[in-house]
């Protein structure tokens, strides 16, 4: 190995560790370095007292889509996008509900006819978060969409290219203090590349076209001192979409909304959406997100919900379940007793104070995490011990331990 501390693991140079960190030597520093990061109290054994980071959000401006502020300092918004026929109203209006309630805190919908848009005057106020207008090829129904309330309307550089007709839609947005998110896809721009490119150089030119496709748009909207705007550009692969996304963050102070476009089902959706939102959003960048994927969008919120309690961007409002992966050691079937704790967790909605509620298949780590949670059980054989506050409450029965977690939690979120 070449590295020093390669080196001087490799030959045996000095006996210990503690003979190394007595020796004036690189492979003492390295030791030093090493020792520090992990525990900067005294040798080679970590204290606790280890610095989590924070994450700093970038400087953004702040755009105001119908009371919800984002960027500037906003906590990160979360959006999602209904799956019904927009022009049929009810179901529409009553999607609209759930997502909010799941905590949606705005809606987009697709304006994609003329009988899309005439309902969505009612649909606005019907709903109880602002709702954006999807926008693609037709600028007629960006003006009606605008016309009829949205708070924010979405606009494809790709399919609405008529500077003549972009002016008309910055002038009517201005004008009813709508919002506007240009939102590039790879999609849109990758008809330009044209035969040249080879599969190794797909990642970066397609950022590089995304980048400089916004950039020619948005001159209209600089001319028009249009600055009520959200940017996106979105790629169904997460490396490019990371690669654009802090091209844009280097280059605008626009809020920028985030997502994976055409990630599929949840379980490629989900995950591309948090390597991708996840790493961004770690670097402070991004200020409104979308995970998207097929199926029922409540999914959508759910997952975006957890992604930004994970990187600590929001409080958790509800339950955080943590629950054993399953191994070798496991002493029941577990896996039906936590997906059971799960939906029913779910299904009792959001709690105050959130509360942590652990699911653990032994005694490896059971204890270890029921004395972190508010609530916890562990396996044994033939019956599982519930803890309360890392406090042993009773044993269980195996075929007691969903009704047992859901009596603790409740207790817990009533005050008791
Ligand atoms: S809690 Fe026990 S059974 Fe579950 S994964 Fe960990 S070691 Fe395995």
């Amino acid at each position: 190995m070449n590295s020093k501390i390669g080196r001087f693991v490799d030959s045996q140079e000095t006996e210990s560790w503690d003979d190394a960190a007595k020796a004036n030597s690189p492979a003492a520093a390295a030791i030093g370095f090493l020792d520090g990061l992990l525990c900067p109290a005294g040798p080679l054994g970590y204290n606790g007292a280890m610095q989590l980071p924070t994450i700093q959000p970038r400087s953004s401006r702040r755009v105001n889509v119908g009371g919800v502020g984002i960027g500037g300092g906003s906590p990160v918004v979360i959006q999602s996008m209904t799956n019904t026929r927009t022009a049929d109203l009810d179901e529409t209006a009553e999607q609209v509900e759930r997502l909010a309630a799941a905590g949606a805190e705005l809606v987009r919908i697709a304006a994609a006819t003329a009988a899309d848009t005439a309902v969505l005057g009612d649909l606005v106020r019907r709903s109880p978060v602002p709702i954006v207008a999807d926008v693609h090829f037709h600028a007629d129904r960006a003006l009606e969409a605008i016309d009829a309330g949205c708070a924010k309307i979405r606009l494809n550089p790709g399919n609405i290219d008529d500077a003549a007709r972009v002016r008309q839609i910055i002038a009517a947005a201005t004008d009813a203090g709508c919002a506007i998110r240009v939102g590039v896809n790879e999609g849109s721009v990758v008809g330009r590349c044209g035969a040249e490119l080879d599969s190794q150089q797909l990642a970066r030119p397609l950022a590089d076209l995304m980048v400089k496709k916004l950039a020619e748009y948005l001159t209209l909207f600089e001319e028009a001192r249009f600055g009520k705007l959200v940017l996106s550009a979105k790629s169904h692969d997460a490396v490019t979409t990371i690669a654009v996304n802090r091209e844009l963050a280097k280059r605008y102070e626009h809020p920028l909304h985030l997502g994976v476009t055409h990630a599929g089902t949840a379980r490629t959706g989900a995950i591309r959406s948090a390597a991708a939102i996840g790493a961004l959003l770690a670097e402070g960048i991004g200020e409104t997100i979308r995970i998207s994927f097929a199926g029922d969008p409540l999914n959508e919120v759910t997952a975006a919900t957890e992604l930004l309690a994970s990187l600590r961007l929001r409080e958790r409002t509800g339950v955080e379940l943590i629950a054993c992966p399953t191994c070798g050691r496991l002493q029941m079937d577990l896996t039906p007793v936590i997906e059971a704790v799960e939906q029913a967790l779910d299904e009792m909605g959001r709690v105050a104070p959130p509360v942590t509620v652990a699911i653990m298949g032994c005694v490896v780590n059971g204890p270890g995490e029921a004395a972190n949670a508010d609530v916890a059980i562990c396996a044994g054989k033939g019956k599982a011990v519930l803890y309360r506050h890392g406090e042993r409450v009773r044993n269980v029965a195996h075929c007691d331990i969903v009704a047992a977690v859901l009596d603790e939690v409740r207790t817990i979120a009533d005050g008791a």
